[in-house]
């Protein structure tokens, strides 16, 4: 249960020494209650009253780690039901599922296409990030052998799938160093899967019908000592469905129900009766609630959008998106090529970026830090100034790249031409179209 304001007062050393950032202890103490500062912040906390608050601190849904490697991600953590609100921190992750009768060269050519499934976006690279891997036999040498292939031939991480005991033990032994999540503990197997979690320190979903089955099934597994679980509420009825996610995600934030403060599962898969409906359906889910959503199969055009509406829901609705300051070479250009600037805004940086590499016109892009404002707004701004622009092309380092001296600045910015042209002297500034649409025709005609 969370502590009050006024509880987590009488565990700090009411010192007022300020060093965590504010002046007393009270108000931090305040502020730790509200989620808006770090217990870290405080150097002085007893060990003792540590374990109290960091309790007290926690994000009222656990995050719960899966996997390992390059593809480990987290999921839960979240504090609000609304992403404006804040923000959504841990984005859902996406599952494939692979039968435990798939013969071992299929899965290599399955895992082949699938890990080709990664787009680079606003400087992220997008990509699913699980196999759900589904005994569907009973064969709990073919599924550990299975589990063994996936985690030791491919980036992806697992979900061990099967309602035998003994199938996921074998499949744990072969691989628990990926971190694979257990699906799933239920009123039947909770004692023995629990201890295999347990043992390995593995994340474990839970499944029951009803919320209040879930509820006793977390409270059993954390009185055994685990952490990391993850819900299932096991409705494969739309509607109901989405009622417990928001049930689930409601009582963990409104109500401190720390029984049902776990990122929860959803399957997708199991939902639909093509892909189109299954893609429709998990991109519901991607906004309300679900941790995890379990797919049939990982195909492009429904992975993608899936990764895109992901990444939407889970930018930060208050920070503008950007691409990293710097020099984005399209096509190859050599010491010849234009050399074009602009703001670090994410959708100029793709549009202008997509605009030249249609033109078909190897050229430099150089993309300014404007915290993350388009052009017009940057330059009102005093954020794309012509000084400013100036000094970032002398230290950027294209001059190194080209033998040329000329720098297209962005029509809407031709006000700043003659403080660039004074900053760097002896360089051509031209001022470029106003609309990305024209810069294909303006590259080209330069030709
Ligand atoms: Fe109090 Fe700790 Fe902040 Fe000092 S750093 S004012 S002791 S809460």
């Amino acid at each position: 249960m969370a502590l009050t304001g006024i509880q987590i007062f009488k565990l700090l050393p009411k010192t007022n020494c300020k060093e965590c950032g504010v002046p007393t202890c009270l108000a931090f103490a305040m502020n730790l209650a509200s989620g808006k500062a770090e217990l870290d912040s405080c150097p002085y906390v007893s060990d003792e009253a540590r374990a109290q608050l960091a309790e007290a601190s926690a994000p009222p849904i656990r995050p719960v780690v899966v996997g390992q490697g390059v593809r480990k991600a987290t999921t839960g953590g979240e504090t609000v039901m609304f992403r404006h609100e804040k923000t959504f921190f841990n984005p859902t992750m996406f599952a494939g599922t692979i039968t435990s009768d798939t013969d071992a060269a299929e899965v290599e050519a399955k895992m082949k296409a699938w890990n080709a499934l990664q787009y680079e976006r606003v400087g992220l690279n997008l990509r699913p990030e699980l196999v759900a891997l589904k005994d569907v036999n009973g064969d709990s040498v073919a599924f550990a052998a299975l589990a063994k292939q996936i985690a030791e031939t491919s980036e992806f991480n697992l979900i061990l799938m099967s309602d035998d005991v003994a199938a996921i033990e074998a499949a744990v032994a072969t691989s628990a160093f990926k971190r694979p999540l257990i699906y799933a503990a239920t009123e039947a197997n909770a004692d023995e899967l629990g201890k295999i979690a347990l043992d390995n320190d593995l994340p474990l979903a839970v499944k029951a019908d009803s919320i209040d089955g879930i509820i006793a099934l977390t409270d059993k597994l954390t009185g055994m000592g685990l952490k990391d679980l993850v819900i299932d509420s096991g409705s494969r009825e739309l509607k109901q469905a989405l009622e417990d996610q928001v049930a689930i995600r409601r009582a963990a934030l409104k109500d401190t129900n720390r029984s049902l403060g776990f990122p929860t599962i959803v399957f997708a898969s199991e939902m639909a009766s093509n892909s189109d409906m299954e893609a429709l359906v998990a991109g519901m889910f991607v906004s309300k609630y679900a941790g995890i959503v379990v797919l049939s199969s990982l195909e492009t055009e429904v992975i993608f959008p899936l990764l895109l509406e992901r990444l939407n829901i889970f930018t930060d609705p208050q920070r503008p998106m950007t691409v990293t300051e710097g020099i984005y070479p399209i096509g190859n250009p050599d010491d010849n090529s234009p050399v074009l600037v602009t703001t670090n805004f994410a959708l100029t940086y793709f549009i202008v970026s997509g605009e030249i590499e249609a033109s078909k016109v190897p050229a430099w892009l150089l993309i300014k830090d404007a915290e993350g404002l388009s052009v017009l707004t940057a330059w009102a701004a005093g954020k794309f100034g012509g000084d400013d622009v100036g000094m970032f092309v002398k230290k950027c380092g294209i001059m190194d790249k080209v033998k040329h001296q000329e720098l297209v600045i962005p029509g809407y910015a031709a006000a700043i031409a003659g403080d660039v042209e004074e900053e760097l002297s002896g360089w051509k500034i031209t001022v470029g179209p106003r609309e990305s649409a024209h810069l294909a025709g303006f590259l080209k005609a330069r030709v």
